[in-house]
Parts: C-alpha cells; sequence; structure tokens
C-alpha cells in the first residue's frame, strides 16, 4: 500500500544539488549562499560553544535571549508586540515551523490554501497532515510598460474566493514568494486579510525572505493589517537573512493560543534544536541597519547581473521585487518542458536550475518555467551568463 508521501519522492533540491555534484556544473539550482554571513556571527557561535551555553537541550520554546531578540525584531520593524515567553517560538529553521504549524492547526479533511507556485514542503506538510491542499495559482502579468521590470505574478482575488470553502481551515502565504519573486502588495495583502476575518480563516504567512526585497520595495506581514494579529503565524528564518542556511534556526510569532498548539507539535518532531546557534542567531538580530542596506544591494546587484544576463541568453525575465530567485520563461528559446530543460541543461550550459512545475498542482501551468538562484558570487554568476549565452 502507497504512503501519503509516496506521490512526493525526492525533493527536487537534493535531486538538482546531486545532478550539480555529478556533473560540476555551476549550481544555481538550491538556493544557499555560496558566500557565509557575518565574522562576528560565527564568531558568536563559537563563543557558545566555547563558554557551554546551548551545548545540552536548550529550553523547548527557544533560548531566551533569541525570543527576546525576535519580539524586538518584530517590534521594531513592524510596530507588531510579541511577548518573546508566550507568543515566539524557536524552530528547526522555517521548515520545521512549517510542518509543526500545519501538524497543529490542520485536522484531517480540512483544506488548506496555498499560492501556487508553492514552496514543495507545503504540499507534503498537508499531506502529512491529512489535509488536502487547495491551490490557488499566482497568474504571470504582463505590466503596462512591458518588459522584464514591469512582469509579474499577481493573485487573482476572484480565485482565492472562489478557493474558499467551508472546509478550508486557512491560508498558507508566502511574500516575499519563492520561486516567482513577487512581493504581495498592500492592496493583495488587504484582500487575503479582509477573506480570512470574513471567513474566520487562520493564516500561515512563511516570511523567511522579508528582508530580501529590492529597488526601495518594502515587506508588509499581513500579521500587522486588521483583525489578523491574532489570527496569524507569521515564521521567519535566520537561514536566509544572515546567509546561514545551514544551521537551521527559524521561529513562529503568533498569539498565545496559536502558539502553544503549534508548540505541542514541535515539542514532538524536535523537542528542541541548534543550542549555540540560537545564542548566535539573537546577536544577529541586533546587526545594525547597515547590515541589511548592504545584503540588499548586494544581492539586487547580482539580481539585475543575472536577470540582464538571462535575457541576453534569450530567456523571458520575471525581475524578482524579492527572493534571491529569477523565473525565466523557456518559450523563447524554443522550449517548453522546464524539467526536460533543467535535466540537460548541465551537459549543455554547465549550468543547473530547478524546473518551477515541481511547484505545482497544475503541473502544465509552470511547465515552461525554470527558476535561477543569484545567492552566488558575482564572478560564479557571471560564468554561467557566459555559458547561459551560448545555448542559443
Ligand atoms: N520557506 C521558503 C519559501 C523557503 O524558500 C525555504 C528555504 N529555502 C524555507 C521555507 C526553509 O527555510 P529553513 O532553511 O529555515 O528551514
Ligand atoms: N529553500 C531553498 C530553495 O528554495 C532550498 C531548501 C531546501 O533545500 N529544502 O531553493
Amino acid at each position: 500500500r502507497l504512503n501519503r508521501l509516496a506521490e512526493f519522492g525526492t525533493t527536487i533540491f537534493a535531486e538538482m544539488s546531486a545532478l550539480a555534484a555529478r556533473t560540476g556544473a555551476i549550481n544555481l539550482g538550491q538556493g544557499f549562499p555560496d558566500t557565509d554571513g557575518p565574522e562576528e556571527v560565527r564568531e558568536a557561535a563559537v563563543r557558545a560553544l566555547r563558554d557551554g551555553r546551548g551545548n545540552q537541550y536548550p529550553p523547548g520554546p527557544g533560548v531566551p535571549e533569541l525570543r527576546t531578540a525576535i519580539a524586538d525584531h518584530q517590534r521594531a520593524r513592524y510596530g507588531l508586540e510579541y511577548d518573546p515567553d508566550t507568543e515566539v517560538l524557536v524552530t528547526a529553521g522555517a521548515t520545521e515551523a512549517i510542518a509543526a504549524a500545519l501538524l497543529a492547526l490542520v485536522e484531517p479533511g480540512d483544506e488548506v490554501i496555498a499560492l501556487e507556485p508553492y514552496y514543495d514542503s507545503y504540499a507534503a506538510c498537508v499531506a502529512m497532515a491529512g489535509g488536502t491542499r487547495v491551490p490557488v495559482t499566482l497568474r504571470p502579468h504582463e505590466g503596462p510598460r512591458g518588459g522584464a521590470a514591469d512582469r509579474r505574478y499577481v493573485l487573482d482575488l476572484d480565485e482565492l474566493r472562489a478557493a474558499v470553502s467551508p472546509r478550508t481551515r486557512l491560508i498558507l502565504l508566502n511574500t516575499p514568494h519563492n520561486p516567482t519573486g513577487t512581493v504581495l502588495t498592500p492592496a493583495e495583502l488587504t484582500a487575503v486579510a479582509e477573506l480570512a476575518v470574513e471567513r474566520d480563516l487562520l493564516v500561515v504567512t512563511d516570511e523567511v525572505y522579508e528582508h530580501l526585497v529590492f529597488d526601495g520595495a518594502e515587506h508588509l506581514p499581513i500579521a500587522t493589517l486588521p483583525g489578523m494579529r491574532d489570527r496569524t503565524v507569521t515564521i521567519g528564518s535566520a537561514g536566509k537573512t544572515y546567509s546561514f542556511t545551514g544551521w537551521k534556526v527559524g521561529w513562529t510569532t503568533a498569539s498565545p493560543e496559536l502558539t502553544a498548539t503549534v508548540r505541542s507539535a514541535k515539542q514532538f518532531l524536535t523537542y528542541v534544536s541548534s543550542g549555540p546557534f540560537q545564542y548566535a542567531v539573537a546577536e544577529a538580530l541586533r546587526l545594525p541597519a547597515a547590515y541589511y542596506d548592504g545584503l540588499r544591494a548586494d544581492l539586487q546587484a547580482k539580481r539585475d547581473l543575472l536577470s540582464d544576463g538571462l535575457a541576453e541568453a534569450g530567456f523571458e525575465v520575471y525581475r524578482p521585487q524579492g527572493t534571491y530567485f529569477v523565473t525565466t520563461d523557456i518559450r523563447p528559446l524554443g522550449e517548453g518542458d522546464g524539467f526536460a530543460f533543467c535535466r540537460s541543461l548541465p551537459e549543455r550550459a554547465g549550468v543547473v536550475a530547478i524546473p518551477n512545475a515541481v511547484f505545482y498542482d497544475h503541473r502544465e501551468a509552470g511547465a515552461p518555467f525554470v527558476r535561477f538562484a543569484f545567492c552566488k558570487r558575482t564572478d560564479v554568476l557571471q560564468e554561467a551568463v557566459d555559458r547561459l549565452k551560448r545555448l542559443a
């Protein structure tokens, strides 16, 4: 008999990173930086290890220093007040936060609305919870000015409204959005919030790319909107913001009731994790504004290098407003199947990318789209672009 995860196979990130290792191709597939985060944060981790902080099981909800730093971050950036003792939960990366939130909040038969294309763990976690996923497809949209800068994926609010049923338990949001790079607008978020209030739904919002927004755009947490604070579980992660994806330190902020419920699942998944790294991330959260400005400026330049290069190589480019991914349409290259394209790309061009179709239930809607990561050194991106230009 098939188990409920059989349909998910091996995650595309493992498959594509293995392909990169096997072929020696440049890996613009799995999203991880090729340069580690700040030296002083690494030093903080070493100090914690050496001083014996966190080498034994930390407290279940996370070490108080980190919970306080997370609460301070939400207040300083967004004006959101959370009690570090009852409303903040530290998790093993955002991945565990997603799993714990869905396992805790979704009962068998409940429906979960997710924006498609969606990060691959969402579907697997909804399945593990016994829920049913209901995808609402973000649609590629050509802006009035045309061209890469104006092209984005948009949320069709009528489709979202039509997806809600009496069985809907929650809406799973992700902004800035992986893989499309879309940052949901205040109008889109307000519409989601109004719907959640009207239909009494919970919102779980994955905001791991909150600091990676470009062209002066602002990330707006849906928890700040009227009626949302106490029906929203907000998820963050140190992996993206501080370039330490291997540390696996994430968190949730939510009302005491929701936090206690998510914690009830988390305690049986990992109980706790990452002792010394929790202390280091508490220090990272106190980095000055200049750190975030530097991170954004660096990534924005890399976004432009890769987006312009891909456009010159013949791809139709969705220049992202956030995240470190560029989605492209491969049809101008005479291609239509992103899977086949990505499987042959190492041999044809020495580059690895991710087929967006894996992020869709409606695979045909994602078929001609391919995602490239730009959290890599400039010389690596330049070499990848040079190789891709020889494709045509
Ligand atoms: N959510 C999204 C949208 C992601 O892209 C990722 C990782 N790349 C995660 C969650 C997982 O984050 P973490 O590494 O903190 O588990
Ligand atoms: N989130 C990263 C991405 O989208 C990879 C995460 C993973 O390997 N599971 O590429």
